[in-house]
C-alpha cells in the first residue's frame, strides 16, 4: 500500500489527526494507497502557508522568474512522465495511453504559463488634460483550486499553472476518488525552487477538506470543477466571503452532423469523444445530432465504429477503461437501464475484454438512437459511455435542437458549407464550437468554460490568466 501526504508550507505531512482514506484501483476494486484525510485544521494550515508565502518570498518573486521556475515544473513534469502516467492510470483506471497524453498536456500547461507570465501587463488609458493613468494586473493573493477525480493531472495544471504564472499562491484539494498525480507534481514543484506555500495540497473528502477550502474566509478567488450540485454549495461558500470564483459545471455536449459532412473525418472523432476517459469527461460529446435525410447512413456508419470500441484494464491500454468508482459505475448503469426500460433502441454496445477482474467498475459502452427529445437521454449529463443520438430537420431545428438542454460547455459541427457552419458557431451557446472538428478537453492556448449551467469564467490560454488577476486602476495628476 502506498502512503500519500499533504504538502503544506514546503513539508509533506500527514492531516493533524493521522486519519486517512483509501484510494481504490478502478480496475480490479482494490486499495493501493492512502492519503490524508484532512480536515478544517488541516485547511487552515495551507491557507496560512500559501498567505505566508504571497506576502514573502512568493511574493517578491518577479514574473520572469515566475516564468523560469513554471518551466523548470513542466520539464520535470516531462522527465518524470512515465512515473505520473502510471500513478494516473491506476488512480482514474483510464487507458496508459490516455494517462500519458494528459502527462503531456498538464507539462503543456506549464510550459504555457511560463511563457505567458511575463507577457501579462496593464493598460495606459487616455484621460484628461494632466492626468495619466494606467492599469495594474495583480494576482488576487491566495487561490483555491477543488479539482474532479476525471482528469487530476490536467485540471489540477490548467488552474494552478495560470493562477502561479499571475503570482497568486495556491492551496489544491484533490478529489476523493482520484488525484494522487497532483501531490506528486507539487512535490516536483518543490524541488525545481518553488518558494516553500507558493503550491500547497491538501487531500480529503469534499463535505470535510473541500467545503472547509470553499468556506475560509482568507481565500482571495475559487476555481472549481466538478458538478452542479456542489458548485452551487461552492458559489454560496464564496459569495458568504464576497470573493469570486470560477465554476466549469459540465456539459451535454452535441455533435450537430448535417448531410454534407465528411464522414470519414467526422465519424471516428465522435466515437472517440464520448469514449475517451470512459466519457467521464465535461466536455464529452455525447448528444449526437444527424440531419433527417442523411439519419440512416450517419447511424449505420457510427454503429459499425461504435462496435469496435474495447473495454479493460488500464494495463491492457484499449480504447477505455473502468469507471472511478462503484458509485459512478451504478450511476450511469442506471441511465442504461433506464433508457432501456424506456423502450430507446440500441444501435451499437462496446465489448468488454474477456477475464477483466470482478472487482473493476466497468460499464459496456452503448450507442443508442433515436432519442426522444425529452427523454433524459436528451438532455441530462451521464458521464459515463452512452451516446444518444437524435435526428433534426433543417439548420433552425439544429440549432434549436443544440441548445435545447441547459448546458452550454461545447459543440461540434460537420458540414462542408462553411457559411452554415459559422452560422451554427454563432447561433449555439456554448463556450468553444469546433467546425470539422471536435476537441474534448484539448488545446491549452483556447478559452474553455460555459455558458448557462455549465458554469461562469474561462480558464485556458490568456483569458484565464485576466480571470486570476484583479485589474487596479492608478491615476497620477501631474
Ligand atoms: P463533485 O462535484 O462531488 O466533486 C468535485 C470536487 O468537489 C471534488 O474535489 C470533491 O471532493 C469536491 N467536493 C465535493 N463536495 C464538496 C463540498 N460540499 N464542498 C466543496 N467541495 C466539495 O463531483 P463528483 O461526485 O466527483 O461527480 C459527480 C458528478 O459531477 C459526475 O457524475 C459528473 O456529472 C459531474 N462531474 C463533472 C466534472 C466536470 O469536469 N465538469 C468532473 C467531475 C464530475
Amino acid at each position: 500500500m502506498e502512503t500519500w501526504l499533504n504538502l503544506i508550507g514546503g513539508k509533506s505531512v500527514p492531516a493533524r489527526d493521522g486519519r486517512t482514506y483509501e484510494h481504490v484501483c478502478p480496475s480490479d476494486g482494490r486499495p493501493f494507497a492512502t492519503a490524508p484525510r484532512s480536515g478544517a485544521t488541516d485547511v487552515d494550515d495551507a491557507v496560512r502557508a500559501a498567505r505566508a508565502a504571497f506576502e514573502g518570498a512568493w511574493g517578491r518573486t518577479p514574473a520572469v522568474e515566475r516564468g523560469r521556475l513554471l518551466l523548470k515544473l513542466s520539464e520535470a513534469i516531462r522527465r518524470e512522465a512515465e512515473r505520473l502516467a502510471a500513478l494516473e492510470a491506476k488512480d482514474t483506471g483510464k487507458p496508459m495511453k490516455q494517462a500519458r497524453a494528459d502527462i503531456a498536456v498538464t507539462a503543456r500547461y506549464f510550459e504555457f504559463y511560463a511563457g505567458a507570465a511575463d507577457k501579462l501587463h496593464g493598460d495606459t488609458i487616455p484621460f484628461l488634460e494632466g492626468y495619466t493613468v494606467l492599469t495594474l494586473r495583480e494576482p488576487y493573493g491566495v487561490t483555491a483550486h477543488i479539482v474532479p477525480w476525471n482528469y487530476p493531472a490536467q485540471i489540477f495544471a490548467r488552474s494552478v499553472a495560470a493562477s502561479l504564472a499571475a503570482g497568486n499562491a495556491c492551496v489544491v484539494k484533490p478529489g476523493e476518488e482520484a488525484g494522487l498525480s497532483i501531490v506528486a507534481m507539487a512535490e516536483l514543484a518543490r524541488e525545481v525552487g518553488f518558494p516553500d506555500g507558493a503550491l500547497n495540497v491538501v487531500h480529503g473528502i469534499g463535505e470535510e477538506a473541500g467545503a472547509a477550502l470553499a468556506a475560509h474566509p482568507d481565500i482571495d478567488h475559487l476555481s472549481f470543477t466538478g458538478s452542479p450540485e456542489v458548485g452551487t454549495l461552492v458559489q454560496a461558500a464564496a459569495a458568504k466571503n464576497h470573493v469570486g470564483c470560477t465554476l466549469e459545471l459540465g456539459g451535454k455536449s452535441p455533435q450537430v452532423i448535417f448531410a454534407d459532412a465528411d464522414l470519414e473525418s467526422c465519424l471516428p472523432t465522435v466515437v472517440t469523444a464520448i469514449t475517451q476517459n470512459a466519457g467521464q469527461t465535461c466536455s464529452a460529446g455525447s448528444r449526437v445530432l444527424v440531419e433527417r435525410r442523411a439519419y440512416e447512413e450517419v447511424v449505420g456508419r457510427l454503429a459499425e465504429r461504435f462496435a469496435q470500441v474495447r473495454v479493460g484494464t488500464h494495463e491492457m491500454d484499449l480504447d477505455m477503461g473502468a469507471l472511478v468508482s462503484e458509485t459512478q459505475r451504478k450511476r450511469v448503469q442506471g441511465y442504461i437501464d433506464a433508457a432501456l426500460a424506456d423502450g430507446i433502441p440500441v444501435l451499437a454496445k462496446g465489448r468488454l475484454e474477456p477475464g477483466l477482474p470482478a472487482g473493476g467498475f466497468y460499464v459496456q459502452p452503448v450507442l443508442f438512437g433515436p432519442v426522444p427529445r425529452a427523454n433524459r437521454l436528451a438532455c441530462e449529463e451521464v458521464f459515463g459511455p452512452v451516446l444518444a443520438v437524435l435526428p433534426f430537420e433543417d439548420e433552425a431545428d439544429a440549432i434549436r435542437l443544440a441548445n435545447g438542454t441547459p448546458y452550454g460547455l461545447v459543440a461540434g459541427v460537420w458540414t462542408r458549407d462553411l457559411g452554415r457552419g459559422m452560422r451554427l458557431a454563432r447561433a449555439i451557446r456554448t463556450g468553444q464550437v469546433f467546425l470539422n472538428a471536435y476537441g474534448a478537453g484539448g488545446g491549452v492556448e483556447l478559452p474553455f468554460g460555459g455558458f448557462k449551467h455549465s458554469g461562469h469564467g474561462r480558464e485556458k490560454g490568456f483569458e484565464a490568466l485576466y480571470g486570476f488577476t484583479a485589474v487596479k486602476t492608478v491615476v497620477v495628476r501631474h
